[in-house]
């Protein structure tokens, strides 16, 4: 008997540990989007495609050295700021694309100011959200990016994220390129049971990072793929709809031993 009432006091335990997480239960087949380093196809291929497919998704901008100021490879902030007018979330990458595990507070502060204050002075939505140039991390970024109060931050690594296990700043991802096919096409499904699967995608084509790149007919054929299987695809800031961020921070460790590139 004693063993049976330990037994539902510590499956209420468990429960009620998840409710505090979760504002709502994941459902099945939640996509997020995130495009990286602001190339000129995000406005003239991504945009009008996800607006056809009626999907969400967070550009995570920079102004990508050393060529940024040329339009036909990187978008300019009018473009930046089109995104933002359509309901696309734009988010943090830092000014320079720096690896922010080896700057000081300061000149990480410094990066990310640059980009809020760009944001602001434009009529851009406030950057809540921010991803690691080059998958670059460490503790102390972690430290930085509370201290700035951001929500999320996206990493690597290749692999579902689990909102009860995955700390709010080392979010998983999987990066397409021109020949990972399969290989997100098996990541989709694994959207379920309390699982969410985080894109990372460059340019559509990406011109000066061509091995990153994800050619256009490949990308449409991913949002064919996602709307024919009645995938739910939105931006980052989407998930504070289904999750309680500042008891996620609390309660889950930072594991920087998982797999956290891609
Ligand atoms: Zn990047």
């Amino acid at each position: 008997m004693i063993k049976i009432l330990l037994t539902i006091i510590a499956l209420n335990l468990y429960l009620h540990g998840h409710a505090q997480i979760l504002k709502k239960n994941i459902p099945d087949k939640l996509i997020v989007l995130t495009f990286d380093d602001a190339p000129a196809s995000h406005y003239s291929v991504v945009a009008p495609l996800l607006k056809e497919f009626g999907f969400g998704a967070t550009f995570f901008v920079c102004e990508f050295p050393p060529n940024y100021k040329d339009s036909s490879l990187y978008m300019n902030w009018r473009q930046i700021k089109a995104l933002d007018s359509m309901g696309f979330e734009v988010a943090n990458h830092t000014r320079t694309h720096a690896n922010v595990s080896k700057i000081s507070q300061t000149a990480f502060n410094a990066e990310l100011e640059y980009i809020e204050h760009k944001c602001d002075s434009l009529g851009i939505a406030k950057p809540i959200n921010f991803a690691y140039p080059g998958y670059g991390l460490s503790a102390k970024s972690l430290e930085f990016l509370q201290d700035k109060e951001y929500v999320f931050a996206r990493a690597g690594g290749s692999r579902a994220y689990d909102p009860l296990v995955d700390h709010p700043y080392l979010i998983p991802s999987w990066a397409t390129h021109a020949d990972n096919k399969s290989e997100i096409l098996a990541a989709l499904n694994q959207a379920q049971e309390g699982n969410i699967v985080v894109l990372t995608l460059h340019g559509v084509p990406d011109i000066e990072h061509p091995w990153v790149t994800t050619p256009p007919e490949l990308f449409r054929e991913y949002l064919q793929f996602l709307s024919d299987n009645k995938f739910k695809v939105v931006a980052l800031k989407d998930l504070q709809t289904f999750i309680n961020v500042d008891e996620a921070k609390r309660t889950i460790g930072a594991d920087l031993s998982k797999s956290l590139k891609n």
